[in-house]
C-alpha cells in the first residue's frame, strides 16, 4: 500500500511525502480525510491537495465492473473562484488493494456545496493555525507599519533641518510636549517599529479626541502641524478631463475584524491602476458619518479602500454612502462580523467582489492628503467618487453598533490643488 501510495505522489510529482490521512469530517458509514502534510500551496490562491472518501459499504464502479470502498483525488483548487480541478483518481478495495486509477484532464469546474471537495476546499483555502491568523492581523496593520516608518523618516528629517545634526541622532528626542503628555512612556531605540498596541492610545472623544492626537505622540506630530492633512471639505475643485481609474477587482475571499478604529476587511487581492501607477488593494474600512465633505455635505457613511503601490505610495480609493437600498456588498461583510475587537473572521464560504460595491459613475475628486488616522502620514493619494451607493439604515445601525462616531473632523486645504473630472 505504502508503495503503491508513494508511487501515485511521484507520478503526480505534486506532492513529496506518503500520505497521512487525517479526518475532516465523518458522517455514518462516510469519511472524509485529507493528507494535511501533503497540502502543497500554488500562487494565484491554489491549493493542490490529497483527500480521500472512506465507505463502510462497497460502492460499484461502473467503469471496471468492480467495487471499491476507498477513492482518493489529487485535486487543485482554486481558493477565490471556488473552483477544483481532478488530477488524479485512486479507486481502491481495500487499503492495500488498487481496483483502478485515473489520470484526469484536471479541468476546473465550480465547486457543488457538500462534496468532498466542497469540504476540501473549505480545509485547505481557510487560515489553518493561529499563525496563519495572525498573518491576517499583520497584513491589516502593514499599511499603517509602513506609514509609521516614512512618518517617522519625515519627522527625523524635518528634526535633522532643525538642529543640524544627523537624522538618526534626533530620532530619539523627545519633544517638550509630547513629554508633558507622556511621562511615563519608555524612550525606545528607533529601529523598533510600534504597532497599534503599544502606541498611545487614540480615539474619536476624550482624551484621545482628534485635537489631541498630535500630543499623544511624538510620532503623530503631523497631525497638528501638517498642511497636507485629511479629510478636507471639498471645494473649489478644477474641472478637468481625468483618466478614468482602472479597476482590476473581482470576487475574491476576505478577513474581517474590528480594529479598535473601524470595521476593517482585509482583501489582499486586486488593484487600481491611475496615471500610470498600480496600487494593490489592501483593506477596506469604514467610517460613519463620511469624514470627507463634498461642497458642505458630509455622508451617512464612507468606505475607504485602501492601495499601495509596490514602492509604498498609498492611493484611497472614497466610496461615499447614502441611505437608501439594502448594500449587498456590506451584508456579506455585516453577515461576518467579528463577536470582539481583533477577532479576525476569515468566512471560508462567503467572498466578496469589491467591483459590485462600486458606483455606477465612476467619476472623481482627487488631491494629495494623508491618512485621517494617526500617524496622520501625508503622501496619500486621494481618488473620491462622485457618485456615492446605497446602505440601508439597517446596515448603518448595524455599524453604529460598533463605531457612532469614528470621524476626524475636515482639516484646512491650505490652497491644495483639488482636480475634478468632468
Ligand atoms: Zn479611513
Amino acid at each position: 500500500m505504502r508503495l503503491s501510495i508513494i508511487g501515485l505522489v511521484l507520478l503526480s510529482g505534486l506532492v513529496q511525502a506518503a500520505p497521512t490521512w487525517q479526518l475532516v469530517s465523518s458522517e455514518p458509514g462516510k469519511r472524509i480525510e485529507l493528507d494535511r502534510a501533503g497540502i502543497k500551496r500554488e500562487e494565484g490562491n491554489k491549493v493542490v491537495a490529497l483527500a480521500r472518501l472512506v465507505v463502510e459499504k462497497e460502492i460499484s464502479d461502473t467503469t471496471s465492473g468492480g467495487t471499491y470502498r476507498i477513492m482518493e483525488s489529487l485535486t487543485r483548487y482554486e481558493c477565490v473562484q471556488r473552483n477544483a480541478a481532478n488530477l488524479k483518481r485512486v479507486y481502491r478495495k481495500s487499503e492495500t488493494e488498487i481496483l483502478r486509477e485515473e489520470e484526469l484532464k484536471g479541468e476546473s469546474l465550480p465547486v457543488r456545496s457538500g462534496t468532498l471537495d466542497d469540504k476540501i476546499l473549505r480545509e485547505v483555502c481557510r487560515p489553518q493555525t493561529a499563525a496563519e491568523t495572525q498573518a491576517v492581523l499583520d497584513r491589516a496593520n502593514e499599511a499603517a507599519t509602513q506609514l509609521k516608518v516614512a512618518n517617522q523618516a519625515l519627522i527625523d528629517k524635518e528634526k535633522a533641518k532643525a538642529t543640524k545634526k544627523p537624522a538618526t541622532k534626533v530620532a530619539k528626542v523627545v519633544t517638550p510636549v509630547a513629554r508633558k503628555h507622556a511621562p511615563a512612556k519608555p524612550k525606545k531605540p528607533e529601529a523598533v517599529v510600534e504597532t497599534h498596541q503599544h502606541t498611545a492610545h487614540w480615539s474619536y472623544s476624550g482624551e484621545g479626541a482628534p485635537e489631541n492626537w498630535h500630543k499623544l505622540d511624538p510620532r503623530f506630530k503631523l497631525c497638528g502641524s501638517g498642511q497636507r492633512q485629511s479629510p478636507i471639505d471639498i471645494q473649489d475643485s478644477i474641472r478637468v478631463d481625468l483618466e478614468p481609474i482602472q479597476f482590476n477587482y473581482r470576487m475574491v475571499p476576505f478577513s474581517i475584524l474590528d480594529n479598535g478604529h473601524s470595521i476593517e476587511a482585509v482583501i489582499s487581492n486586486g488593484s487600481i491602476t491611475v496615471t500610470g501607477k498600480t496600487y494593490d488593494l489592501f483593506g477596506i474600512h469604514f467610517h460613519r458619518p463620511s469624514e470627507e465633505k463634498i461642497n458642505g455635505k458630509r455622508f451617512d457613511m464612507v468606505a475607504h479602500l485602501v492601495h499601495k503601490s509596490d514602492d509604498g505610495r498609498l492611493a484611497v480609493v472614497a466610496v461615499l454612502m447614502e441611505k437608501g437600498m439594502e448594500n449587498r456588498f456590506i451584508q456579506t461583510l455585516w453577515n461576518n462580523l467579528p463577536l470582539e475587537k481583533k477577532m479576525v473572521v476569515s468566512p471560508p464560504n462567503a467572498q466578496v467582489d469589491p467591483m459590485a460595491f462600486l458606483p455606477v459613475r465612476r467619476d472623481y475628486y482627487t488631491y494629495m492628503g494623508s491618512l485621517t488616522t494617526p500617524p496622520c502620514t501625508e503622501g496619500v493619494l486621494w481618488l473620491v467618487l462622485k457618485q456615492p451607493v446605497a446602505v440601508s439604515q439597517e446596515q448603518i445601525e448595524i455599524f453604529s453598533r460598533f463605531y457612532i462616531d469614528n470621524t476626524r473632523p475636515v482639516q484646512p486645504a491650505y490652497g491644495r490643488i483639488i482636480k475634478e473630472g468632468r
